[in-house]
């Protein structure tokens, strides 16, 4: 697999271009910030509210969602993506121009056919991948997350060149760019985030939480054991891989996780993986998030409300309250 670092890139294809931000959220704040470092000119596209101000504050010249499409060459979508197929329709395809770029840092909408741009337009994907508190600190740092790159349409036959100056602006290609297309990043971005990263986990925690207290250990033992310990793991699994995690834990622990693993995430596991991956590839998972936002969001604000009642968040709050430490 090729990967692209800064070396690889030229950076000028980008520096007589009008780059707009459109959202200032996790993504949008860090990627506009390090855009900005590398000297690139970048206008914030927003409607009134919170992150107009933080956009100001921070020093950027910020605009409506169609100024700043009619002002730039280079659209970056970093609205949530169940936001996008609206304000595209609405704000940002009235203004479009041939030889524009139409950017995105997930390929959701794209894929799942909820934005069709015009021929004319380029379209590619730049991803970090990495939350955007993170693409902003690893950048100021002097290193850079790695990302993902994708060219979806290439109008002007300089879509990816171009795209790849923005990876190197926002500071990936210093950790490494995959070139990638729009349904790899977003069949496995959802796969990773369901099966392991965020849902895997968190059904996890919560269980072996569960465990521990319903057989009568006491909650502050479970939430340590379940949830705080999980970072220094996981940090020397981000180091080193699964061995260097492994020769940094006890004998008797390394023990336990060849023996009891297995036992915890089965042969069931795994077809269910499978089962959740079909329904991403079907577009099933999809169309049930696009509807459940039009229906206001019921399921997902009911199990957000059950999630922050459970145990393990009363107790967690009232630990991490003494753990100075730990940042807001
Ligand atoms: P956030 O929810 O953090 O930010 C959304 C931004 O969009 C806010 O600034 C919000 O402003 C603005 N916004 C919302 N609705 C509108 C609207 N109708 N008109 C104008 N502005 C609006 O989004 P993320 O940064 O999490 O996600 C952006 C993209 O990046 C998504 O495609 C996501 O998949 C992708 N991505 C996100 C990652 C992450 O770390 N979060 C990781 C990799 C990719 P306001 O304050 O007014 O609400
Ligand atoms: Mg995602
Ligand atoms: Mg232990």
């Amino acid at each position: 697999m090729k990967l692209y670092y800064d070396h690889d890139v030229n950076m000028e294809l980008l520096k007589n271009k009008v780059v707009a931000v459109v959202g200032y959220g996790s993504q949008g704040h860090a990627q506009a910030q390090n855009l900005r470092d590398s000297g690139i000119t970048v206008l914030i596209g927003l409607r009134t509210g919170r992150s107009w101000q933080q956009a100001e504050k921070d020093g950027f010249e910020v605009v409506s969602v169609k100024e700043a499409v009619r002002r730039s060459d280079v659209v970056q979508m970093l609205l949530p993506d169940e936001q996008q197929a609206r304000v595209y329709r609405e704000e940002v395809a009235p203004e479009l121009r041939a030889g524009q770029m139409l950017l995105f840092s997930h390929g959701f909408n794209i894929h799942f056919g909820q934005i069709v741009p015009p021929e004319e337009v380029d379209v590619a994907m730049v991803a970090p991948k990495s939350p955007g508190h993170l693409v902003r600190r690893v950048y100021s740092q002097g290193g850079g997350v790695p990302g993902l790159l994708a060219v979806h349409q290439d109008a002007t036959g300089q879509a990816k060149e171009i795209s790849l100056a923005y990876a190197k602006a926002i500071g990936c290609t210093r950790a490494g760019v995959f070139e990638t297309s729009f349904r790899e990043e977003t069949e496995t971005d959802l796969f990773g985030e369901q099966a392991v990263l965020c849902g895997g986990m968190t059904a996890l925690v919560k269980a072996g939480f569960e465990t521990l207290v319903e057989a009568g250990y006491r909650p502050e033992i479970a939430y340590f054991e379940c949830l705080h310990e999980l970072k220094l793991i996981v940090d020397l699994m981000y180091e080193g891989g699964l061995s260097r995690m492994r020769h940094s834990i006890s004998d008797t622990a390394e023990y336990g996780d060849y023996v009891t693993g297995s036992r915890i995430v089965t042969g069931d596991t795994k077809k269910e993986m499978r089962q959740v991956l079909t329904e991403i590839q079907r577009g099933e998972f999809a169309k049930k998030w696009i509807l459940e936002n039009q229906a206001g969001r019921p399921l997902y604000h009911a199990m957000k409300q059950m999630d922050a009642n459970h145990p393990i968040e009363e107790i967690g709050g009232k630990l991490r309250a003494m753990m100075s430490w730990i940042g807001k």
